[in-house]
């Protein structure tokens, strides 16, 4: 089947109206919604960190889906981690205990901050229960403290509550009204931080490291003077770690970076490694308030949270994570990433290059005329898969998996880009 509408509707690229469509992308345009700005290319295969398309071209990706396939495409120890849990049971309702639960949130209290754990299946989701958590927290001593403190640049998800916590009128234009009770500050500014703070207030929800606010690492006393505000207050710490979690930045998690221990941590993207996963890990102190016995009924709940199969891969990924050295490795080859763009900066029209470990953005001088998006295109064309991260940073977030050989093809890549 052929077509020759547009290959997307609101693509960002130009496609001639007369170009053959693939048929991935006219059943697209005919049945989905078109929600998503989309490049006109549909992937048929991944391996490790190559993707092949539908008309057999292959691809080095270097994002992940977002962060999400973090040990690459059809691990073989993921595949058999899902393929060995469906052939024996795939989900029985939250009323009866499944091993692969508590399997994976024991791996995340013993990587973590030895916290309990809450599934459901974004990092939307993660963050809805993590606010519903704190609004117990805020009424636990006959109280009424409900307000949270989100920063500039921040991006908590899509949902009621996490699109209002999100910065910014983008992911919200149209949905009025809006949940009450979340505030915005600058972000790495803890006087701003303190100044914010009021008899309402329960919580403070940051990035350790913001990722779609264009990959920003804060000053080092930051973290640690949020801990310290949250003490002084009574204020819960949510660190929002969907981006940052999982090795990605070179510590199983990003607050670990600054020997910061938060009240909350969110999870969602890597811990599913492309399955439908969000986590919600609060320091037991807090957690409890989300019991049956303290709530005296059921606090929050999700029918397929906690499912058998994406446990069981979210599982072994972190196995897979642990027996490798892939959080060393992630710091290493993350150094390795950003000494050879900071060593291209200088020729090229490149502003600051920042991140962690791999989680690294490109921020493109000002002066520069093409947008992130069109560098991406361009990347694309030849068979890069990189993001961007708003109109002015690029974003390389590759698989852990990745090897130096596949970093320094993207690097001389996006280079030969920027220098054209
Ligand atoms: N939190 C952060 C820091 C994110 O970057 C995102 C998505 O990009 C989310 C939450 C929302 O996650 P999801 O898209 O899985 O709902």
């Amino acid at each position: 089947m052929t077509d020759t509408t547009p290959a997307s509707t609101v693509t960002t690229t130009a496609v001639s109206a007369s170009a053959v469509v693939d048929p991935v992308i006219a059943r697209r345009n005919r049945y989905m919604t078109l929600n998503y700005p989309r490049f006109g290319i549909a992937m048929a295969e991944g391996r490790g960190c190559e993707l092949t398309d539908t008309n057999g071209k292959q691809y080095l990706d270097l994002f992940s889906g977002y962060g999400a396939t973090i040990l690459g495409h059809c691990h073989p120890e993921l595949v058999a981690a899902a393929t060995e849990q469906a052939a024996k049971l795939w989900h029985v309702g939250n009323q009866l205990d499944t091993e692969p639960q508590t399997l994976l949130a024991e791996r995340i209290a013993r990587h973590g901050f030895d916290g309990r754990s809450f599934f459901c299946h974004s990092g939307s989701d993660a963050n809805e229960a993590a606010f519903k958590l704190t609004r117990l927290y805020g009424r636990r001593d006959g109280g009424d403290r409900y307000k949270v403190i989100a920063t500039d640049r921040g991006f908590h998800g899509r949902g009621f509550a996490a699109m209002v916590a999100t910065s910014g009128d983008k992911a919200r234009r149209g949905y009025q009204p809006f949940l009450e009770g979340f505030s915005h500050v600058p972000y790495n500014d803890l006087a701003a931080m303190e100044h914010a703070i009021d008899d309402k207030t329960v919580a403070i929800i940051v990035e350790p490291v913001q990722g779609e606010g264009g990959v920003h690492v804060p000053d080092d006393e930051y973290l640690p003077g949020l801990r310290a505000l949250c003490d002084r207050y009574d204020l819960l710490l949510i660190c929002d770690e969907v981006w940052t979690g999982c090795g990605r930045t070179g510590r199983w998690f990003g607050h670990q970076h600054w020997d910061v221990r938060p009240d909350i941590m969110t999870l969602g993207k890597a811990i599913g490694c492309g399955l439908a996963v969000g986590v919600m890990c609060a320091d037991p102190r807090v957690a409890e308030l989300f019991s049956v016995d303290s709530y005296q009924g059921v606090p929050h709940a999700t029918t397929l949270g906690g499912n058998c199969i994406s446990m069981a891969v979210a599982a072994r990924m972190l196995d897979v994570v642990e027996r490798e050295g892939l959080v060393e490795r992630a710091m290493a080859l993350g150094d390795h990433l950003t000494a050879a763009l900071q060593d291209w900066a200088g020729k090229l029209p490149i502003m600051e290059v920042r991140g962690r470990g791999l989680f690294v953005g490109i921020e493109l001088d000002p002066t520069y005329q093409r947008t992130a998006t069109e560098i991406v295109q361009a990347a694309l064309d030849r068979g890069v898969l990189i993001g961007p991260a708003g109109e002015r940073v690029l974003r390389i977030a590759p698989p852990l998996i990745v090897s130096q050989g596949e970093l320094d093809r993207g690097v001389e890549v996006i280079a030969g880009l920027l220098g054209s």
